[in-house]
């Protein structure tokens, strides 16, 4: 067995710097950090102002408004004015189709694999630019509160959240200028709020139902030796807050006589009225009783809520919450009476209606909600940073491999064993076998990177696997593992299973990337998909016409009698003509020789085959080229 250790570690984190906790939100966005004062996380900002709306208004002359102006323009106007962007990062408009009607703003229907973009007086904006805006107003409140320039942030993203949004989030972060050392996930944040999982020994299961303003997320983590794992999630992408808004306005429309439809038309009434709705639904969190007048189509209505009644209008969209929890224990194997904490999160969760609800699902007397629910997934972001910034040794949370790590394979290929955004520890291994026969040695170099091609990745060593038992190609068995700890060392193990006889290693390591490199190289991959992807398929398309020009050397010169002259003649023929073709970069016309070369061969290739497979069950020895 052969191993080596490399260093991959990121720069390391230097104990002064600041570090901010951001939760980017559907609805609303939060920044919080840790008082070095009394090492309490506190988020940024006065009451009303804590809170920034996720919400970009965008000028004629391309200038960007955020948080509350931008809300207000939601009213005058709703089609320059971008909400709910956190629903299109990283999604492609086929992801995100389904539910185009009901964005005020105007989705570019590329039905690519592209991620989808938003047009707004005439201009094409991504959701990662518009992200990004959001990031950077955040950015210059802590900076405004802090009296500092803030550069490093951790922001927290949905448990769900796939790779590619993921990865959205993160550029959006780098974009507004901000090192973004981690991406957590909002459960995990809104439990560390609560102080559950930063005791070493606490090993509990947690249950974090999230309910904001346009979507709902139930997240069942477990905890152990500090760290937290999502055991399953579930809820619905489209059920928040907002529908208990819907709700009331509708209900308001039924007691006027007012014509919903004809509302739904006139954008600026029925955003006045939904707006009115929520004030209702704030209000009953703490009054019994909601009244207001409001002037529009030259009338003046009086809308008025009991809270008994707004309960009755919610009763469905809560229960709809309630399905996805059952769902979850479901999906985590898990009864009721296994869950030890019920966390709650997100504004909506304000409603006293909605944790009445949780508790008698869960059969809970206590949830934790203290604490203000939509500030907890920000101070748990604050926590977190806090951790990485080097203030609390003491705790190990789970990190992520900032890029793909694998080896080199024939054509100069990247194989990659362990996907970048990987949890780590992690392990991965994969097997592997010669090209030649008779080979005895074997390359292994590891690579770091995105890229299809390993010439376009970071080598980060190499050592040649030696003293594999002669055996005919594709025989042997190399089982390499890769393993990745905490601290981001690669431990590398290489194997000949079928000899299991003990290999020699060369080690050639190399050092750790800093960020620029790795952001320089996620863009480059990016900016390469296609070529790469052309890139690889020519690779591949070369790689087997060698091995068929190998295998068909071999057949010809260790069989010569079996063979006419004419056969022989033909196929050295087709040979050249491959070998030849195989120097430029037209795929097509090596297919089309390859093919042609198959075809020649294949009548007596077959003859000879079963020739050599006769000579090896009679324990003759194939001989090596
Ligand atoms: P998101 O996670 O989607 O960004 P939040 O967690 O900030 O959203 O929740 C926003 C939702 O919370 C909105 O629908 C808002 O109307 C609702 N909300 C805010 N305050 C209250 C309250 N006091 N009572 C009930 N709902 C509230
Ligand atoms: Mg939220």
């Amino acid at each position: 067995m052969a191993r080596i250790k490399i260093n991959i570690k990121e720069g390391t984190i230097k104990r002064s710097d600041k570090v901010l906790g951001i939760d980017l939100g559907t609805t609303n966005s939060l920044i919080a950090f840790v008082n070095p004062a009394n090492g309490q996380a506190e988020c940024l900002g006065q009451d009303d102002d804590k809170i920034v709306p996720s919400v970009v208004y965008i000028d004629a002359l391309q200038q960007f408004q955020i948080g509350h102006a931008a809300k207000n323009k939601l009213i005058t106007e709703p089609d320059k004015t971008v909400y709910s962007v956190k629903r299109l990062l990283g999604r492609s408009f086929t992801d995100v189709s389904e539910h185009a009607g009901s964005f005020g703003y105007h989705l570019v229907p590329d039905m690519g694999k592209s991620m989808v973009n938003i047009e707004i007086n005439g201009k094409v904006y991504n959701p990662i630019e518009l992200s990004a805006q959001i990031l950077k107003a955040l950015k210059l409140k802590a900076e405004n509160a802090l009296g500092e320039t803030i550069s490093k942030a951790v922001i927290t993203v949905p448990a769900y959240f796939n790779d590619s949004q993921r990865q959205a989030t993160r550029d959006a972060g780098k974009l507004a200028g901000l090192e973004v050392l981690r991406i957590v996930n909002e459960p995990t944040a809104a439990s560390l709020a609560y102080g559950i999982g930063l005791d070493k020994s606490d090993n509990k299961t947690i249950a974090v139902y999230d309910l904001g303003g346009g979507t709902f997320d139930i997240t069942i983590l477990q905890i152990q030796n500090g760290v937290f794992e999502v055991l399953s999630t579930n809820g619905d992408t489209y059920t928040g807050g907002d529908d208990f808004d819907r709700a009331i306005v509708q209900h308001w429309c039924s007691v006027h006589g007012i014509d919903i439809n004809q509302l739904e038309q006139d954008k600026i009434a029925y955003q006045n009225i939904r707006l009115l709705a929520e004030k209702a639904k704030i209000t009953l969190s703490d009054h019994p009783h909601f009244e207001a007048s409001i002037q529009f189509w030259d009338r003046s209505f009086d809308f008025q809520l009991e809270v008994s009644t707004f309960q009755k209008l919610i009763q469905p969209i809560v229960e709809k919450t309630l399905k996805c929890c059952r769902l979850a224990l479901k999906d985590a194997e898990l009864e009721h009476e296994q869950i030890d904490e019920i966390v709650m999160v997100g504004g909506s969760t304000r409603t006293p209606f909605v944790v009445e609800s949780v508790k008698r699902l869960f059969r809970k007397d206590h949830v934790n909600n203290s604490l203000n629910p939509d500030e907890v997934v920000a101070l748990g972001a604050a926590i977190e940073a806090d951790i990485l910034a080097g203030n609390r040794k003491d705790i190990l949370l789970l990190d992520v491999t900032p890029l793909s790590l694998g080896i080199e394979t024939m054509g100069g290929l990247m194989d990659t064993i362990i996907p970048r955004n990987s949890k780590v520890p992690v392990n991965a291994g994969r097997q592997y076998t010669t090209s030649k026969d008779g080979q005895h040695s074997l390359r292994i170099s590891v690579y770091q990177g995105e890229r299809e091609m390993v010439a376009d990745n970071r080598k980060l060593g190499e050592f040649t696997l030696n003293d594999i038992p002669a055996m005919p190609a594709g025989l042997p068995k190399i089982d390499i593992k890769f393993m990745l700890d905490a601290d981001g060392i690669l431990s590398i193990d290489a194997t000949e299973l079928r000899s299991g006889v003990k290999q020699s290693i060369q080690i050639k390591p190399q050092y750790g990337l800093t960020d620029e490199e790795v952001e320089q190289m996620l863009l480059m991959a990016m900016t390469n998909a296609e070529q790469d992807m052309n890139r690889r398929q020519l690779a591949e398309t070369v790689t087997e016409a060698e091995q068929t020009i190998y295998q068909c050397k071999k057949l010809l010169y260790s069989n010569q009698t079996l063979l006419s002259e004419e056969e022989k003649e033909t196929t050295l023929q087709a040979i050249d003509e491959l070998e030849k073709l195989c120097q430029g970069n037209d795929r097509e016309a090596i297919n089309h020789s390859l093919e042609r070369l198959n075809h020649i061969t294949r009548p007596f290739a077959e003859r000879l085959m079963d020739e050599a497979i006769g000579k090896a069950l009679t324990g003759k020895k194939l001989d090596a080229l």
